[in-house]
């Protein structure tokens, strides 16, 4: 049996994700056995955030879902489509709005598609105040100068899958943003400036994700090409201790109650 600190939240988890199809139920069983007690399931898209809801009814115990359209997706975005998503937000297991914001990495959708589809997402969320799940890659300024408008009256947000810089995590920590940490810091080519990082995040604004089927730690000898699960949750819980030089089961409880409390789950 798990220590009863090892309570885990996996905030970020794409369980719509076709590699999930077929052996959901164990994915979640073992999930369980390793203290991953509860988890959001991400909606990136209309389709994906009506699955992801349907996944949150099946397991109400464990899961929870947003509803949103990740800017890859922001070409989708319509008035039409964004009253489904709305829809969706009006059923108590849909907790978070998201993932939205902006990605000029790849920039699948082109970057006046993604403001478009962010502010209305933005917009939303202080109409209905429920929480953001926001996505931020290669576009830190902008994101900076879209979200700052909003900022006074934006109900709880948090930054999901932060690989930034000092720079960016420290002004989001002052827009009152809670900051999401996945596997990433697991990666000793990518995400080693993630440890030095790590303890800039007050423990009350931190969170963490896997970030499922994407991510997996690159340290755990696991074969690379596999699919991450939320299982794996506890190792990066781990790392996150132990890169900040804190107890496990202070830092274990704090990520915990944070989630529950930022998703307004009563335990
Ligand atoms: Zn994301």
């Amino acid at each position: 049996m798990p220590l009863i600190q090892e309570q885990f939240f996996d905030i970020g988890a794409n369980l719509t994700h076709k590699s999930f199809k077929e052996d959901l139920d164990l994915v979640l069983a073992e999930a369980n056995k390793l203290g991953v007690r509860r988890l959001s399931v991400t909606g990136s898209s209309l389709k994906e955030s009506i699955e992801a809801f349907e996944i949150s009814r099946r397991y109400p115990e464990s899961c929870i879902s947003t509803a949103g359209i990740h800017p890859h997706n922001s070409k989708e975005y319509s008035p039409e489509s964004f009253s489904e998503i709305k829809d969706l937000l009006k059923n108590d297991l849909v907790k978070s709005i998201g993932e939205t914001g902006l990605d000029f990495n790849r920039n699948f959708s082109s970057p006046e598609d993604q403001q478009k589809s962010f502010e209305a997402h933005l917009e939303l969320s202080i109409e209905i105040s429920k929480p953001l799940f926001l996505h931020e890659r290669d576009a830190h300024e902008k994101f900076v100068e879209i979200t700052s408008p909003y900022l006074k009256d934006l109900p709880k947000s948090v930054v999901h899958c932060f690989t930034g810089t000092e720079d960016a995590l420290l002004k989001y920590l002052d827009m009152g943003f809670y900051i999401g940490i996945t596997g990433w810091l697991c990666d000793e080519r990518r995400g080693k400036h993630l440890e030095k990082l790590i303890s800039l995040i007050p423990l009350e604004k931190l969170m963490i994700e896997t970030d499922a089927p994407y991510l997996l730690p690159r340290d755990m000898g696991i074969d690379n090409s596999s699919r991450n699960e939320p299982k794996y949750l506890s190792h990066i819980a781990k790392k996150v201790a132990e890169f900040r030089k804190e107890s496990e089961e202070l830092v274990f409880t704090a990520i915990y109650m944070n989630s529950l409390d930022f998703f307004d789950i009563s335990i």
